[in-house]
């Protein structure tokens, strides 16, 4: 059984406060208790050194196709190490591409690795055995982290420093791995697999700004997006709603680019037709813009960029987020 590793740096590559120098995947993987008692050979590949953040869409769909390619060759499941700040969005752009059964399983650490109690090891055990694992099959990409299986869809980083950092407050875990065993106790459901090729070129201009509302938001930060961007997600308060102000340029904005209205909360759904006032869910629907469902803001943006650099027009925009809001 093979499994396919790909390094991507992050603090699980960073060995101890002020050293630049970055652990190669090679060297990750030898740091950990017990990975070579699995018998899974693995396949390790240094494919960037950097912190998520500086990680681009297109370099990440590179990534989804060489681990394809890796499990049409073979490989059973996939594990890509990075940095966590940018984790939950990579993880579902992944998920969103990813057309194969094999695991997708994406790890990394909050403590560097030569701190007291460096997760990093921990979490590429598990991952591992969650990638060359039967029971993940079918789930499409993956978090593991503490222990615990998350799927892409629900995944949050939610605390700075907390070794705890992923949660998915809708769901919670998908699974544990307990006595290094992989227990998968809530499936994600699947949808549509978007296209995983992008021209390189038409991704980069495909610009998606993600504006969170405010107490007291007039809107002006919003001046210029239409010029710049070719989509916008908006996190508004709770349900769904804005400031009654704000109502009017979310709608002018719609007439010219997909809005997509998500919640800022962290958790739960917007609302379709509960609530009528100005700035409401029900206004801003019959303003334009798009219903996001249980997607938040951040995974909202994935969808709605991969989208638009497909060319999708405003009817296909609305259904995809029909599908996996
Ligand atoms: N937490 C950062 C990340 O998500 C780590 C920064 C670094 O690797 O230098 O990548």
């Amino acid at each position: 059984m093979r499994v396919a590793v790909f390094a991507l740096g992050g603090t699980i590559s960073v060995a101890r406060r002020g050293e630049s120098d970055r652990l190669t995947g090679a060297e990750i993987a030898a740091a950990v208790p017990g990975l070579e008692e699995l018998g899974v050979e693995l396949d390790v590949r240094d494919v960037h050194a950097v912190p998520s953040g500086s990680l681009t869409f297109a370099q990440l769909l590179d990534l989804v196709g060489d681990a394809s390619r890796a499990v049409d060759e073979g490989a059973a499941g996939i594990v890509v190490t990075q940095g966590t700040d940018t984790l939950e969005e990579t993880a579902y752009l992944a998920d969103l591409v990813w057309p194969h059964d094999a695991p997708f399983v994406l790890t990394g650490a909050m403590r560097q690795a030569a701190m007291a109690g460096a997760d990093g090891p921990a979490n590429v055990l598990s991952a591992v055995r969650v990638a060359a694992s039967r029971e993940a099959r079918g789930l499409g990409a993956l978090v593991a982290f503490n222990d615990e299986v998350h799927a892409a869809r629900w995944v949050r980083k939610s605390h700075s420093t907390s070794t705890a950092a992923f949660v998915s407050p809708n769901t919670g875990p998908a699974g544990h791995v307990v006595e290094g065993r992989v227990r998968v106790l809530a499936v994600p459901p699947r949808r549509g697999v978007l296209p995983a090729r992008y021209d390189t070129a038409r991704l980069d201009a495909t610009r998606v700004a993600l504006h969170c509302v405010t107490l007291d938001d007039d809107g002006a930060l919003l001046s210029g997006v239409a010029d710049t961007c070719r989509g916008l997600v908006v996190a508004g308060f709770g349900v769904g709603h804005v400031p009654a102000r704000l109502a009017p340029v979310l709608g002018a904005l719609a007439e010219r680019m997909p809005v997509v209205l998500t919640s800022r909360t962290g958790s739960g759904s917007v609302l379709r037709h509960t609530y009528t006032a100005p700035g409401s869910e029900t206004d801003l629907r019959e303003r334009g813009l798009i219903d996001g469902g249980l997607l938040d803001p951040y995974k909202a943006r994935v969808l709605l960029r991969l989208l638009l650099a497909a060319d999708a027009d405003r009817e296909t925009v609305a259904k995809a987020f029909a599908e996996h809001g």
